[in-house]
């Protein structure tokens, strides 16, 4: 079938309207551009809860270390206390009034009432013990292997803190000690005070802090030596732990106090840390808490946040396509709807409700402009005939070449060729007055005869009869033009057909064309 261009170019149109699917698209930017706020609003907010967890898990963390270094720092200054007294026990200089006896008691007296103290001592200057309050019977040993007793000897350090030993008066209990010099009246070394302290009796002080199921609390001396982790890792203290390659405590020591967060080498464990160093000693205190429980709340915040976010962008997106795809059809449908509601389905051509809204339009347009406007009316000749012979399928087959044949000789843009009804067609020419109309009626006349001539199993050709009618002023709307146009065709039937015939009321020159020939 062949397309209508004037349809196309000048036909009614739907006007103003958006189309549906610009309406799905939008609904579909719309939907993406809620979700990206709330997706941005979502990540703010649990921006916002990390920094506000970290920072709760960063107080928590540190009052942790106050109260571990507290303990600890109350505990070695009762300790040191202890042992700078029972150092001033044995100077003779200022209790040079009490005798031995006297000593004994009063150490004794000292260290029973001090807490966690294992055992105190007094080593001679060759590091065998001296005196022994705290044991009912009397124990012997030599202890100058020891680096409590080899440091005093070589220097008054003050009060020294040992390494871990186990210790061989207590059945290897895990210990440290804090010695002291004894200097004699000659100024010179004078053997060494020491109390032991058990290590579990540290640990002991850290029971009522709770850094968490993987989180921990060290105290770490300068050497990577640790002195008590709570929890403990193996049980019994973690005595032997030496963390002395371990890169977190190689950066606790350099950096004496701070807090950073990494992974444990003990136990691979990620950790935020917090550390600080016991005042007067070179004890560093750490406090590491582990990241998977400080953010364990946040994360399922944000798996939650995550699946309904992802859930509801989902559903508006399936939504929104589905209305887009549902609008999309819809419009479709009409848009196919409105055009078979405008459309011959035999020929393809617009059909007679399309010309009568072409031709009021052109008719007025004709008038307001003051061009002319022409119609050419087509009939085939003796179609009943035709079907009859041929049956009504070949009828149809030739009215569609009509049609064609029409459609070709219409090639301004002003021009509209629609199926008038049955066998009936008609070409409205914009611009164009009865004179041209009518030679373009005569070329489909023609065209047509010839084209049916060459149809095979045509026995003779079809000819069409064809009025032709301009626009009058004395017309007042398009059924007279109608009128007219079929006043000459009955005119062109009646003087033998295959013929044009112009509209006698139209101006200029009376016109016929018959087989190529002009009209009398
Ligand atoms: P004439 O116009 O030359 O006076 O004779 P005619 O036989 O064409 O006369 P009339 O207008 O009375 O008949 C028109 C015939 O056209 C009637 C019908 O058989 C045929 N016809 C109308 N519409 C169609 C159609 O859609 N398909 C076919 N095959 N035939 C049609
Ligand atoms: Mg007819
Ligand atoms: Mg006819």
């Amino acid at each position: 079938m062949t397309p209508t261009p004037p349809l196309e170019q000048n036909g009614p149109r739907r006007t103003g309207a958006v189309p549906r699917k610009r309406i799905g698209d939008l609904i579909i930017a719309l939907v993406a551009v809620a979700s990206l706020a709330i997706l941005g609003a979502m990540i703010d907010t649990l921006r916002t809860a990390y920094n506000d967890v970290e920072l709760r898990a960063e107080r928590e963390a540190h009052s942790l270390l106050e109260a571990s270094v507290s303990h600890l720092e109350s505990q070695l200054a009762l300790w040191d206390l202890s042992l700078k007294l029972a150092a001033d026990i044995f100077h003779r200089d200022r209790f040079a009034t009490l005798n031995a006896d006297d000593r004994i008691l009063l150490l004794s007296n000292l260290a029973t009432n001090v807490s966690f103290i294992g055992s105190l001592l007094v080593l001679d200057r060759q590091g065998n013990i001296s005196l022994d309050p705290m044991s009912p019977v009397r124990r012997t040993g030599n202890f100058s292997d020891r680096d409590y007793f080899l440091a005093p000897q070589k220097a008054d350090v003050g009060t020294f803190i040992s390494q871990p030993y186990r210790s061989r008066l207590r059945n290897h209990d895990p210990s440290i000690a804090l010695s002291r010099r004894i200097t004699g009246p000659d100024g010179g070394f004078d053997g060494v005070v020491m109390i032991a302290v058990r290590l579990a009796s540290i640990r002991a002080m850290f029971d009522d802090l709770d850094p968490g199921q993987r989180g921990a609390i060290a105290v770490i001396n300068a050497a990577g030596r640790v002195l008590m982790r709570h929890p403990s890792l193996d049980g019994s203290g973690d005595v032997d732990l030496d963390l002395s390659a371990s890169p977190n405590f190689r950066r606790m020591l350099a950096e004496q106090t701070g807090s950073f967060s990494a992974r444990a080498v003990t136990d691979g464990t990620q950790r935020l840390y917090v550390f600080t160093t016991v005042p007067g000693t070179d004890l560093l205190v750490s406090v590491g808490l582990a990241e998977n429980e400080v953010f364990s709340g946040w994360y399922r915040r944000v798996y939650f946040t995550i699946a309904v976010i992802v859930a509801m962008c989902a559903i508006a997106l399936l939504i929104s396509l589905r209305l887009r795809a549902e609008l999309a059809r819809r419009e479709a449908a009409e848009a196919q709807l409105a055009k078979l509601a405008r459309t011959d389905p035999l020929t393809g051509l617009a059909n007679r409700r399309v010309f009568e809204e072409f031709a009021e339009r052109e008719l007025r347009r004709s008038r307001r402009t003051d061009r002319p406007l022409s119609m050419i009316l087509i009939d085939a000749d003796h179609f009943k005939a035709v079907n009859d012979r041929y049956g009504h399928a070949v009828g149809d087959t030739i009215l569609q070449l009509l049609a064609t044949v029409m459609t070709r000789h219409l090639g301004r843009p002003g021009d509209l060729g629609v199926r008038f009804g049955g066998e009936e067609f008609i070409a409205l020419l914009a611009d164009t007055g009865a004179a041209g109309a009518a030679i373009v009626a005569d070329r489909i006349r023609q065209g047509f005869e010839t084209a049916t001539s060459q149809t095979p199993n045509l026995d003779a050709p079809v000819t069409v009869s064809i009025g032709v009618a301009e626009l009058t002023a004395r017309m007042a709307d398009v059924p007279d033009l109608v009128a007219a146009a079929d006043r000459a065709l009955y005119r062109a039937k009646a003087s033998g057909r295959n013929r044009v015939m112009r509209d006698e009321e139209t101006a200029g020159p009376p016109e016929a064309h018959e087989g190529g020939r002009r009209e009398a």
